[in-house]
């Protein structure tokens, strides 16, 4: 009895990992048409100065509408799109979209508005999608690279190798600014993103979670953001969802902030008739 039992948990098991692999190679596969069809679109979440109340930034995150699958988001294909090797072409088109988008937000919200992309490392170090012809593209378009902030995580700083990093600092020669994404969840430490130049902190929404007065993230948050404003760097909180957050947020002199407090990423159509400054109850 044993041995069968043994047996059928062994069954299963396989069954479970060939079904895994079939999804995947099914996955990969569709992956590969996605551009080609059109499935993707980006939705654009609002950034607010904290100070000002103004909205001045939006965040482009990609959304996969599966033909029968539904929409997909990007935790559940974006990481497969890396391992594949797809992600500098998806990563391109999401870039031609973005300057699209924010040449229409720049009219409506001002010529200082931006909007941030979100990279992957793999993208650095693609030599057949070359990032630096990401400045020239903007040239052509009447764009500065004001118009474009780039974001990328710790894991990009700590492990590329110096060709990438070399791109990264021509792009802010180019004007691209550089946001350092998720904050708190890995391992740099704020000496070091001195050293690439970095413009903005993204504190992760696990610590925005969890703030409440006396507690230790906001101990943590008002610690980052002193040290960033010492470095010259401005800090921008991710999912704010409460009116408490966000004054512990004001209070702590954080600079700008996003969540679904003040909306979630909406379609380029919903996001422009957004007011331009939030109101706050005070
Ligand atoms: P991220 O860059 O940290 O983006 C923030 C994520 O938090 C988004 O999830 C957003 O919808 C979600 N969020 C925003 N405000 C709140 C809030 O108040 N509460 C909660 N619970 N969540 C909030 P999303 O859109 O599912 O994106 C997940 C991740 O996928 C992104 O995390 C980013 O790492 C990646 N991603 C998205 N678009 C792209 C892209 O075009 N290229 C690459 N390489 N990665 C992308
Ligand atoms: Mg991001
Ligand atoms: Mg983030
Ligand atoms: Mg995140």
């Amino acid at each position: 009895a044993a041995k069968a039992g043994g047996r059928n948990r062994f069954n299963c098991f396989t069954r479970e990992m060939q079904d895994r692999a079939i999804h995947r190679m099914e996955m990969i596969k569709d992956l590969r048409i996605a551009l080609d069809e059109g499935q993707f679109s980006l939705n654009y979440q609002p950034i607010f100065c904290l100070k000002s109340r103004r909205l001045h930034k939006a965040e482009a995150l990609i959304r996969w509408n599966h033909p029968d699958k539904g929409l997909i988001r990007p935790d559940a294909f974006i990481p497969l799109a890396e391992e594949v090797f797809l992600i500098s072409a998806i990563g391109g088109w999401v870039f031609e979209e973005a300057c699209r988008a924010v040449k229409v937000l720049r009219t409506q919200y001002g010529e200082s508005f931006q909007i941030s992309v979100n990279l992957s490392p793999a993208q650095f170090s693609d030599a057949d999608h070359n990032l630096l012809h990401w400045l020239p593209k903007m040239q052509q378009q009447g764009l500065d690279g004001s118009a474009i902030v780039a974001e990328i995580t710790e894991g990009m700083l700590m492990n590329s190798d110096a060709a990438s990093l070399e791109k990264l600092l021509a792009f802010r020669d180019g004007g691209i600014q550089v946001a350092l994404d998720d904050f708190g969840t890995g391992y740099s430490s704020l000496a070091y993103i001195q050293e690439y130049d970095i413009d903005y902190i993204k504190i992760d929404r696990a610590f925005v979670k969890n703030l409440a007065a006396d507690s230790d993230s906001y101990a943590l948050c008002e610690a980052i953001i002193v040290m960033a404003h010492k470095l010259g760097i401005k800090v921008i909180a991710e999912g704010i969802e409460t009116e408490q957050q966000l004054e512990l947020l004001i209070a702590a002199n954080c600079d700008y902030g996003q969540g679904f407090l003040f909306s979630p990423a909406v379609e380029l159509e919903t996001f422009s008739q957004l007011a331009p400054i939030f109101d706050a109850a005070d």
